[in-house]
């Protein structure tokens, strides 16, 4: 038997030490879940040894535009192997090109932006100078997508609006986490499956009737599909166990829990 792939989760969440266990507490209350861990990177660090897990990716978002430079300048810090971060960004940035270059200076591989937290529509015309700055200077476009459990539906990130920020902006490495929208399936079938975005698989493993994770999987293609947990707010270990016993092929299991991420980030040299 061969050894199973290294994991490479595309989605966690970590806090500076000194309030993460806080915010985690905040967020998690209503929340029909469990953190698994206390929001530090320590915390992470030891879910994702416990869990089998090689490396992972943070997604800081910004719930106003004063906080992007200072998260920035702290995600920069911990941008390093097992634990790489994105930037954060806010629709609000007077000068968002700006920083936008100065995340390419400090390293970091892209942005997270949460059209909830942050309200705004994808589509909306006061994003595109961060959608174009995000295409020429190579930087990932993490989104969250559908519905989020925080906020009242309908939700501001639909399938039909990624897919239009898709199609306007070749060449924008886009990720949609939750597979594109979040208890939105039939919108994400008919809108977004097959189109030139990544989609991460957090809050679908372990949620989704596997048949038709299966079919969302092969309809839009293994090669552009993340793992992901969300952690801390899917348990990364039981969450990699139920992905594991999918019944996917060998290729496609690589493909999604290490090769697209290997290839999408360049962790290669990133890794001593
Ligand atoms: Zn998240």
């Amino acid at each position: 038997m061969e050894p199973p792939c290294p994991v490479f989760d595309s989605h966690v969440h970590i806090f500076p030490d000194n309030i993460g266990a806080r915010v985690v507490a905040q967020v998690a209350v209503g929340l029909p879940l469990q953190p698994s861990y206390d929001g530090t990177r320590a915390g992470l660090l030891r879910t994702m040894a416990a869990a089998g897990i090689a490396g992972s990716l943070n997604a800081p978002v910004a719930t106003r535009a004063d906080q992007v430079a200072t998260i920035n300048t702290w995600a920069a810090a911990q941008n390093r192997w097992p634990m790489l971060s994105l930037g954060a960004m806010h629709p609000d940035l007077p000068d968002a090109p700006a920083e936008l270059r100065r995340v390419k200076e400090l390293g970091l591989p892209g942005i997270k932006m949460h059209p909830e937290y942050q309200a705004f529509a994808p589509d909306e015309a006061r994003l595109v100078p961060i959608w174009r700055t995000c295409r020429d200077l190579g930087l990932i476009v993490l989104l969250h997508a559908g519905n989020d459990w925080q906020f009242q539906p309908p939700c501001r990130a639909a399938p039909a609006a990624i897919a239009r920020v898709v199609r306007a902006w070749p060449g924008l490495t886009f990720i949609a986490a939750h597979f594109g929208g979040t208890d939105l399936w039939d919108d994400v079938a008919r809108e977004l499956l097959g189109l030139p975005l990544y989609l991460d698989t957090s809050f679908t493993v372990g949620y989704l009737p596997e048949a038709q994770f299966l079919l969302m999987v092969r309809k839009h293609g293994a090669d552009r599909v993340l793992f992901a947990t969300d952690a801390p707010w899917q348990d990364p270990p039981v969450t990699l166990a139920a992905f594991r016993r999918l019944t996917l092929t060998p290729d496609e299991q690589h493909a999604i829990l290490w090769g697209n991420a290997e290839r999408l980030l360049g962790f290669g040299d990133k890794r001593q």
